[in-house]
């Protein structure tokens, strides 16, 4: 494995991949790379459906592995919601304010013990030779909050409470975040399993 696309526009998420390839040698290509390549649709009903629709998408028209990632808030007392529609909770615009308004009030008479939550994220890698995709994934367990903190992170950064902690993720410098976050967590395991993948290579 020389090369790989990793299946985003996003020039954040492109930069942590290429920080984590570097060393072994293996160049990273974006869809910003490949901008006639068409958005996947998320149909999926799972995190790691719609992690491998985008990536399987990406392998197929670019015939090079790709790895893409999906991601978002499963909350225990919402029944798992708002999982894979965390980007567009309240409405088909993403709109992190409308999101997080929703999650407060749909959780407003939730008391401390029960607002447990999870971050999630998936990263599903296939290959254009019909090999067998491999997933990594990494969770950060913590609780909602009652109202929201914090001005960093995105998302639902400002309303999650990380367990063994009194902060908001918002609250965060972004390398506290980087520690013990799901993406985090997920992109070491793959890091772990990447060098049985390019050793793979016929
Ligand atoms: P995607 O996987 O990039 O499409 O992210 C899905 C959605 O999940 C985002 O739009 C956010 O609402 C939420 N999400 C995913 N990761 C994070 C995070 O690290 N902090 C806050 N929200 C997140």
């Amino acid at each position: 494995m020389n090369e790989v696309i990793v299946a985003t526009r996003n020039a954040g998420k492109a930069k942590e991949f290429v920080r984590m390839f570097e060393p072994f040698g293996v160049t990273v290509k974006t869809l910003l790379d490949y901008p006639e390549l068409p958005d996947v649709e998320e149909t999926g009903e799972t995190f790691a459906e719609n992690a491998l629709l985008k990536a399987e998408s990406a392998a197929r028209l670019t015939g090079r592995p790709a790895i893409a990632d999906d991601s978002g808030i499963v909350i225990d007392a919402l029944n798992g919601r708002p999982g894979v529609h965390s980007a567009r909770y309240a409405g088909i615009e993403k709109n992190d304010r409308a999101n997080n308004e929703k999650v407060l009030l749909e959780m407003r008479n939730v008391p401390a013990d029960k607002r447990t939550a999870r971050f999630a994220c998936i990263l599903a890698t296939a290959f254009p030779d019909g090999r067998e995709p491999v997933f990594a994934e990494g969770y950060c367990e913590g609780a909602v909050a009652f109202e929201e903190a914090g001005t960093n992170g995105f998302g639902y950064d400002s309303l999650f409470i990380p367990e063994g902690y009194e902060i908001t993720m918002a609250q965060m410098v972004p390398s506290e975040k980087n520690k013990i976050s799901h993406r985090a967590k997920a992109l070491n395991e793959l890091r772990d399993i990447l060098p049985k993948l390019a050793g793979d290579e016929r």
